[in-house]
């Protein structure tokens, strides 16, 4: 096993560093006022980051789940939001890659963001959407068939980068088709006919993702906008490509975490109690909390770098070998691997940036609880890590099925169900 950096990896490494020691100048602004850090979208374009996990044939850097894991840890470091709505572009298109779509479809939405430098927002979650039990996803959006495409009815919510996006992938439910779980997938312009956001989003933390509502009337979309056939079962499809889509998603919580440890290591170093000739730094509690916390996430790290080579490695094999046959991953035995460390990397995760950012706020003490603070500010982006889809719960429900060898038909929905 390499556990060395490729010089690939170290180039990407070194743009989004660079990126973000600029975001960082404007996030406390973006999180007080909630406002959309268009800016930094523009310079990640600027930067090729559109393409970032697009194959080199449509024009991408091809870097892997591997080379985006880098890429999002150190944007994050710099404005979260930023990297947290961005990564639904980046998720998209890693999972559209994956995806058994015909090249064709592939190469047109690869290159909306490489060639004609487009942003494209992913919209899944509905207001009842809860992963307790995935079948919610089940789409309530309609897509009602009209000569030459369909029209789009419904209420999308937590649509992350919507109203700054170009383009929207989003699910809906083909109503000639009786199961409800049946959704298609459509790319539309945002500023199509019928498409228009509720500013909703003034929350806790990630105030500047602008993960607003999204009402669709009527919005019409051409044949040539739905991707491929449609996914017989949404809830399934989500399932088996947890990976691609939330790899990226993890990423960022850890540069959360790491931006919470250098935060706080620039606090206690500078901060000098009165009456005393030695910063913070020396005392014994807060030498052992800091060293807690870096310890907790470079093993968060190298679980998730672990899990994103193993997908990378993965998703090669598939793409020049054993070709899945429709949407998802289908390698017997290898798909299973990757999504059970990947629930093993995002609880850790999770876990471990929730509670780094929230012991680096005890240590900031009383003065970093005020606005300006980063360490504030951190402490509420970091509070939405274990919560973030896959959450804590759903990851460890996830992994004990794989833990135990255990047959999922076997196992009962934890609650009534009234849908086959
Ligand atoms: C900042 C942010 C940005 C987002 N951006 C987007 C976006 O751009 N696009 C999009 O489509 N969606 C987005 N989402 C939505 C997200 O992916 C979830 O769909 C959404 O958060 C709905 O789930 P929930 O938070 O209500 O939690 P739920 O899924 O309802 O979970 C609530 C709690 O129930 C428990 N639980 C859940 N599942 C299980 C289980 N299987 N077993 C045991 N316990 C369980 C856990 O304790 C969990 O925390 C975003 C969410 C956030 C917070």
């Amino acid at each position: 096993m390499e556990f060395g950096l490729t010089a690939d990896h170290i180039r990407i490494q070194t743009v989004a560093r660079q990126l973000a020691a600029d975001f960082a100048t404007r996030a406390a602004e973006h999180d007080r006022d909630g406002s959309p850090p268009q800016e930094n979208y523009a310079a990640l374009r600027d930067a090729g980051f559109y393409g970032l996990v697009v194959p080199k044939e449509y024009g991408g850097q091809e870097a892997g789940l591997l080379g985006y894991t880098i890429a999002a840890e150190e944007i994050a470091q710099g404005c979260a939001s930023t990297a947290l709505s961005f990564n639904m572009h980046a998720a998209t298109l890693a999972s559209l890659m994956h995806s058994a779509l015909p090249d064709d479809i592939k190469k047109w939405v690869a290159e909306l963001a490489t060639k004609q430098g487009k942003l494209i927002a992913a919209i899944l979650s509905e207001p009842s959407t809860t992963s307790i039990v995935p079948m919610t996803f089940a789409c309530s959006t309609r897509a009602r068939r009209v000569s030459g495409g369909y029209r789009l009815s419904g209420k999308k919510s937590f649509c992350s980068m919507g109203e700054s996006s170009d383009y929207l992938c989003l699910f809906a439910h083909p109503e000639e088709i009786a199961n409800p779980q049946t959704a298609l997938v459509a790319v539309l312009p945002t500023d199509s006919p019928g498409v228009r956001f509720e500013h909703v989003w003034d929350t806790l933390g990630m105030r500047a993702t602008r993960s607003d509502n999204l009402i669709l009337e009527d919005c019409f979309v051409p044949d040539e906008a739905i991707l491929g056939e449609p996914i017989p079962k949404i809830g399934e499809w989500l399932a088996t490509n947890e990976p691609s889509f939330n790899i990226p998603y993890t990423a960022v919580y850890l540069g959360v975490g790491f931006a919470a440890l250098q935060a706080i290591k620039d606090n206690v170093t500078q901060r000098q109690p009165k009456g005393y000739g030695q910063p913070l730094a020396y005392h014994p509690d807060i030498r052992r909390r800091v060293a807690m916390m870096s310890a907790q996430l470079e093993a968060a790290r190298w679980l998730l770098r672990y899990v994103a080579w193993l997908a990378d490695e993965t998703y090669e094999r598939q793409r020049y070998t054993d070709r899945p046959k429709q949407y998802g991953t289908t390698v017997e035995g290898q798909a299973a691997e990757v999504l059970a460390t990947y629930f093993k990397a995002k609880y850790i995760v999770g876990e471990a940036v929730t509670a780094a950012t929230r012991s680096a706020l005890e240590m900031g003490g009383g003065h970093a609880i005020f606005k300006p603070s980063a360490l504030e500010r951190l402490f509420r982006d970091g509070a939405t890590a274990t919560m973030q889809h896959p959450p804590s719960d759903f990851c460890l429900s996830s992994l004990s099925v794989h833990e135990l060898q255990l047959d999922p038909q076997q196992i009962q929905p934890p609650l009534t169900q009234v849908w086959e």
